[in-house]
């Protein structure tokens, strides 16, 4: 059966990939610059004999054709960037790259990837179907490396039926799947604002614009936007993370920025707010004599897993791992780029457990002591290969 092959294998690689794993980690490399992450993954699919691409600089587009190889295209796609983080974790495959760290988990998810190539590769007697591999470069920064990768084409010739996309999640206990259908992770734009105006004496308000109240007034207006506006069955937040003006105590300065994020689950809601976000602004201009410059730098999609993929994608899973492994993910307002797939064909991000309590694996992504318990290597390359090789749309 082709499960028990796909495990076996799995149990007999687990080591190797366990190794380059640590590689990866040890060299990781900040979103568009993933060089030698690049030739690391094209070296390992020319020795495993699989054709490859080169797109969008450091992306690889791997093909693997099993028997009939029209009969369904399915791709697997991982992330190979890293993030402008100082490790504190003191292992001996630690960061070598100083002030660069693979603090999102993507060296776990290029070697599942890896991985499952090799297994499809070397079963492609055994399954029907082509799988394309997509090793995707700067998830971790705008515009998204999964939206260059589109532009180039790497879904076109030929083009997948459905796409899969897994990452490490540090709250699922290692050995552990979860799925969510429809919508499960945010769009995420970012926004700034600069307040101008004629700043002078503290004690003449009269004779100044005051930028610190206009920017004060916009921050609270701003939060209305959202408590008014939106339907309330559907998740928003906005978020001014940065407020910057003035320099002591009786000076009203001339300029004051802000920048922050606003985060949605609908598309529709998500473009008028960007609409009366810009109103609230102008608005709060007129009200206090600032000039104020809105600029909405727009971000990823948001992650619409596809539903009949996403049930496809569980049971395989389960088969797999046993229905008691595999649970609901919960709706979460981070981002992923790979919002950019599913809006373009069907897709389903599903995450793989490497939360370790008893080895102290417990800190989240995004901080310089996030482990994961690379006992999910085995499951994260066994599922993708199976699932590359059964999953229908
Ligand atoms: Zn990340
Ligand atoms: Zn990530």
């Amino acid at each position: 059966m082709l499960k028990e092959k796909i495990k076996e294998k799995a149990r007999a690689y687990k080591a190797d990939f366990i190794a380059a794993r640590r590689y990866l980690h040890s060299h990781p490399e900040l979103s568009y610059e993933e060089k030698e992450t690049s030739l690391f993954v094209q070296n390992a699919l020319k020795q495993w004999g699989i054709p490859f691409e080169t797109m969008a600089e450091t992306g690889v587009v791997g093909l693997i054709k099993g028997k009939n190889p029209d009969a369904r295209i399915i791709a697997l796609r991982a992330d190979m960037d890293a993030l402008p983080i100082e490790e504190q974790n003191d292992i001996d495959f630690s960061s070598q790259n100083k002030g660069v760290m693979h603090a999102c988990g993507h060296d776990v998810h290029t070697t599942c990837l890896l991985g499952a190539a090799r297994i499809l590769s070397e079963l492609k007697e055994e399954w029907e179907g082509t799988v394309k591999l997509i090793f995707q470069p700067g998830e971790e920064k705008n515009p998204g490396g999964a939206s260059l990768m589109i532009q180039a084409g790497v879904l076109d010739n030929p083009r997948p039926q459905g796409i899969f996309g897994l990452h490490v999640h540090p709250l699922l206990p290692a050995g552990k799947l979860s799925f969510r259908e429809g919508k499960c992770m945010a769009s995420a734009d970012e926004l700034y604002f600069t307040i101008k105006g004629k700043g002078g004496h503290a004690a003449q308000p009269d004779l100044t614009v005051d930028t610190i109240l206009a920017a004060a007034q916009l921050v609270v207006n701003l939060q209305q936007v959202i408590s008014r506006n939106r339907n309330p069955f559907s998740p928003s937040v906005l978020s001014i993370c940065s407020f910057q003006g003035g320099f002591t105590t009786n000076v009203i300065p001339s300029e004051v920025s802000l920048k922050g994020t606003f985060r949605a689950m609908d598309e529709k809601w998500r473009f008028r707010a960007h609409e009366l976000v810009k109103d609230e602004a102008s608005g709060t201009a007129l009200a206090t004599g600032a000039a104020i410059e809105t600029l909405v730098d727009v971000g990823y999609p948001s992650v619409d897993n596809n539903p009949e993929l996403t049930k496809t994608g569980r049971s395989i899973a389960e088969g797999y791992l046993g229905a008691e492994n595999v649970e609901e993910t919960e709706l979460r307002m981070g981002a992923e780029d790979f919002g950019y797939y599913t809006q373009a064909i069907p897709g389903c991000f599903f995450r793989l457990g490497v939360r370790n309590e008893e080895k102290g694996y417990v800190n989240n992504v995004h901080t310089p002591t996030f482990m994961v318990d690379e006992n999910a290597i085995e499951i994260g390359m066994g599922v993708m290969a199976l699932l590359g090789a059964t999953a229908t749309v």
